[in-house]
């Protein structure tokens, strides 16, 4: 697989004998989603593949919990506007339900990231930068401000204003760090002099006083942290990006090699035909969480992983039961026993013959021909698999996936070939020829032919009948769930209508 060559690459570097430490890291601004996760997963397949090879590697992750807030984003109140410029960790959680802003977003994607079974282990910046563990990089970052400011430079061809401070100092008064100007340095003193916009002028310290400048940052963190690999978004990789920048100001600022870089490329979301970035700013993201709930973790490792990094991934979760249909013919069923004997796509159009009720469900599978033996491990895996269906329906599904069988026969007209179609299925059914969901679908091809009309009108005629609609699951599925006496009733009177 592709994590084997990227290890193999890795281990081939001057420093492969040492220990390895793979980062990965996100800023917790928004909802963690899964074009996020696809960075933490890359870095969790690669640190694995490393450990395979007899290397000893760390996985870790570091939450930028000390960026500024940039600015009111569409989800956040109107209040939210005088947080801009301050930390996210210093913000209150927009709903009240965690200790910061910060927090609210970073928590459930630890959550998520538990249950996909991956170990690692957590940096919050705000902490570093509390704890004291940036501050050498600050002093050297300081006294080397004019190299940086060339290698910027170079690089990037920007060129930052002679008083440009690597380090921003968030204001005693107000809370924020892009208002500030750093005046002065006291590296013996380990604080700088600032004024702020709100009128405030003070001390910061390096200390949690402020934090370097997300260019500065990153490159001090390989140090810091001792990272030898990490994947980042392709935009980081482009040339003259933040990864060009970070690899000279760690050689030449910090004497320290650059990790390994993995670039990789977006998760695109299609939807109603639209494709685009997946993005917490915009809102346009599936939060990981909320991902969980339709489908098992491996399946979601699967969508993310079976890509080489810098091929893009499309999304699209009105069609999620083809991605699982392919998960579950390629790699493996999801579930145990009966869970596992039925397609998740069955599952789909069980859940909703069943209305959603669960003991309902466990008759439409008996009914189907499972044998179900009724322990308790047998049904919390169905009952497991049943609810990322219908959770699937409830959240992505389209209007064309969902559908109810009617109570009584809906309003239909169908033609007299139709109608005769349905008269001999009616009998039969009620004869017993017809169990399975195969000799279901058989017979309609049967009927058909045996009246003179397409297959297809008949497909129809039975949606019609039952649904109200003329499309639907697939027939033999739904044929065999129903009960063999409410179909005889229904197309019989179907027929004579
Ligand atoms: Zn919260
Ligand atoms: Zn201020």
């Amino acid at each position: 697989m592709w994590w084997d060559e990227i290890a193999d690459e890795i281990l081939k570097r001057k420093r492969g004998a040492e220990r390895q430490v793979v980062a990965t890291g996100i800023t917790p601004s928004g909802a963690i989603h899964i074009g996020n996760l696809r960075e933490t997963l890359i870095a969790d397949a690669v640190c694995n593949a490393l450990r395979e090879r007899g290397a000893e590697a760390e996985l870790i992750y570091v939450a930028d919990t000390f960026d500024p807030l940039r600015r009111l984003y569409p989800f956040l109140r109107k209040e939210f506007e005088e947080h801009v410029g301050k930390p996210l960790s210093e913000i209150p959680d927009p709903e009240g339900c965690h200790a910061s802003y910060a927090e609210h977003f970073l928590l459930p994607f630890l959550e998520a990231v538990e249950r996909l079974g991956i170990e690692m282990k957590v940096f919050k910046a705000d902490e570093m930068y509390k704890k004291g563990m940036y501050v050498e990089a600050i002093k050297q970052a300081l006294s080397h401000r004019k190299r940086i400011i060339n290698i910027i430079k170079e690089v990037t061809g920007r060129e930052l204003p002679p008083n440009w401070s690597p380090f921003n100092a968030i204001c005693a008064e107000c809370g924020r760090m892009n208002t500030t100007t750093v005046l002065k340095y006291d590296l013996k003193g380990e604080r700088v002099r600032y004024k702020c916009e709100c009128g405030c002028e003070g001390f910061a310290d390096f200390r949690g006083g402020g934090k370097l400048t997300w260019r500065v940052d990153w490159a001090a963190r390989w140090k810091i942290l001792s990272v030898t690999v990490e994947p980042f978004g392709k935009d980081h990789a482009s040339a003259g990006g933040s990864y060009d920048t970070g690899k000279r100001i760690s050689e030449e600022i910090y004497e320290y090699e650059a990790p390994f870089p993995i670039p990789f490329e977006h998760v695109l979301l299609r939807v109603d035909g639209k494709v685009e970035a997946m993005s917490s700013s915009r809102g346009t993201n599936i939060p990981v969480g909320e991902m969980l709930d339709v489908v098992p973790p491996e399946v979601l490792k699967f969508l993310l992983l079976r890509k080489r990094p810098m091929r893009h991934i499309e999304f699209d979760p009105a069609l999620l039961v083809n991605l699982v249909d392919e998960y579950e013919r390629e790699v493996a069923p999801i579930g145990k026993g009966i869970a596992a004997q039925i397609p998740f796509r069955h599952f789909v159009t069980l859940v909703q013959v069943a209305r959603n009720d669960f003991n309902e469900l466990l008759k439409v599978i008996k009914r189907s021909g499972y044998a179900l033996t009724g322990e308790e491990e047998e049904i919390e895996e169905i009952r497991r698999k049943a609810e990322y269906a219908s959770n699937w329906l409830r959240k992505f599904a389209p209007e064309t996936a969902k559908f109810e069988v009617q109570h009584a026969l809906p309003a239909v007209s169908l033609t007299e070939g139709q109608k005769n179609a349905l008269k001999m299925l009616a009998s039969e059914i009620r004869a017993g020829k017809v169990q399975t969901a195969e000799e279901y679908h058989n017979k309609i091809y049967d009927v058909a032919s045996a009246v003179g009309i397409p297959a297809k009108d008949v497909f129809k005629a039975v949606y019609l009948a039952l649904l109200g609609k003329d499309s639907g699951p697939r027939a033999g599925w739904l044929l065999a769930s129903l009960s063999r006496e409410f179909l005889v009733k229904r197309f019989e009177e179907a027929a004579s209508a």
